[in-house]
């Protein structure tokens, strides 16, 4: 499942984020029938482009791609070693498909905090150390396996390369993630290690509205986390936010000098770390955003609305949202020459407008 794991320090603000997120539930209110687990919250990620295409379809309902969040309680110093609720928080983890750490930047003295003061720098260690840790433990138990299978020439020895040059960042406390381009990690050898730091992070500072507006202090917490995507929101503020009507949301936003929600940050951060993209589905009955991986052809994208019209898949009707949009309707977008039939190699760019023709 393409799930972000949450992950964070006791008393940052963890609960009071996945509370808005849950609450927030757009699984219940579109997808009747879909299963929704206690410890998932869903978000739907925002797309202007729905709503002019639904208008130009007529389309009764819109319904957006979603993003969902997995709360993974219990980190704490010693995780790793089976602490807290230790093997059962990594195994959580391991399958998400990426983390997002929330990291506590608001000061309250009525709050405390676990290791006495507020420090991003230090919190942000003491996850990532624990992370490091039991990847270092996955290494330990495999480079020996790898070395053996590569002497009886079983094996390649660009894997134990890979792996040893994993073992070699860890151990001077980077993560994978952060160091696969400035030390050329050879991730397709190390993928089936499913290490924790391989994952894309996410940093998700917990601010006051003082950090809101202050984009000098964003900036230096941007830099503490480089290259991995930031957001910042005040939890409580998200907490309050999904209690309101739209229009009343909007100007609580607005006078906390916000465009944006956090979650909606949240779903637009995670969609792009997870490598996701949407093409368009519009007619009288709905327009709908379907989630697919970049890079995915035209069966793969019909797959996600049914297996059958991957396998039946003979051909795609494609138009560009933003073609359509200037056409004003199929009709006119068709006899302008904008829409395309393309096969089974087409590859799908963001915001195609889609019909599938299949067999069944
Ligand atoms: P968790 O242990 O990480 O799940 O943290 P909680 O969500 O339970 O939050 C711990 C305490 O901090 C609660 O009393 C929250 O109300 C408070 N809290 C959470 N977010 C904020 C915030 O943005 N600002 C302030 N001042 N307090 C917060």
């Amino acid at each position: 499942a393409l799930t972000i794991g949450i992950v964070g320090l006791p008393n940052v603000g963890k609960s009071t984020l996945f509370n808005a997120l849950t609450r927030n539930n757009v699984l219940a209110a579109n997808y009747p029938f879909a299963t929704i687990e206690p410890n998932v919250g869903v978000v739907s990620l925002p797309d202007p482009r729905l709503a002019k295409l639904a208008e130009i379809h007529g389309s009764a309902r819109i319904l957006p791609a979603t993003v969902s969040f997995v709360d993974i309680a219990g980190i704490v110093k010693g995780a790793s070693e089976g602490e807290g609720l230790g093997n059962q928080f990594l195994a959580n983890i391991r399958e998400a498909e990426a983390i997002a750490q929330v990291i506590r930047v608001f000061d309250d003295p009525d709050v405390i905090h676990v290791d006495g003061k507020v420090d991003p720098r230090s919190d942000m260690e003491t996850i990532n150390t624990e992370l490091i840790l039991a990847d270092l433990q996955t290494l330990e138990k495999a480079i020996p396996r790898v070395e053996k299978e590569v002497k009886i020439k079983k094996r390649d020895a660009a894997q134990l390369a890979a792996m040893e040059a994993a073992r070699t960042v860890l151990e001077r406390g980077d993560t994978i993630f952060s160091s696969v381009a400035s030390d050329k990690l050879d991730m397709e050898h190390l993928r089936e290690l499913s290490l924790l730091t391989a994952k894309p992070f996410i940093y998700v500072f917990n601010v006051d509205d003082a950090v809101l507006g202050n984009p000098d202090r964003q900036a230096e917490l941007r830099e503490l986390v480089a290259p991995a995507d930031a957001i910042f929101l005040d939890a409580k503020l998200e907490a309050d936010l999904v209690e309101l009507d739209e229009e009343e949301a909007r100007e609580m936003l607005e006078m906390n000098g916000q465009e944006e929600s956090g979650l909606d940050q949240l779903a637009r951060v995670g969609f792009h770390t997870l490598g996701l993209q949407t093409y368009l589905t519009a007619g009288p009955k709905e327009t709908r955003a379907w989630t697919i991986r970049k890079g995915d052809t035209a069966p793969q994208a019909a797959g996600v609305i049914h297996s059958d019209f991957q396998r039946g898949f003979i051909k795609a009707e494609v138009v560009s949202f933003d073609d359509l949009v200037d056409a004003g309707s199929m009709a006119e977008a068709k006899s302008r020459g904008k829409v395309r039939i393309e096969g089974k190699d087409y590859v799908m760019a963001d915001g195609d407008v889609v019909e599938f023709r299949f067999n069944v």
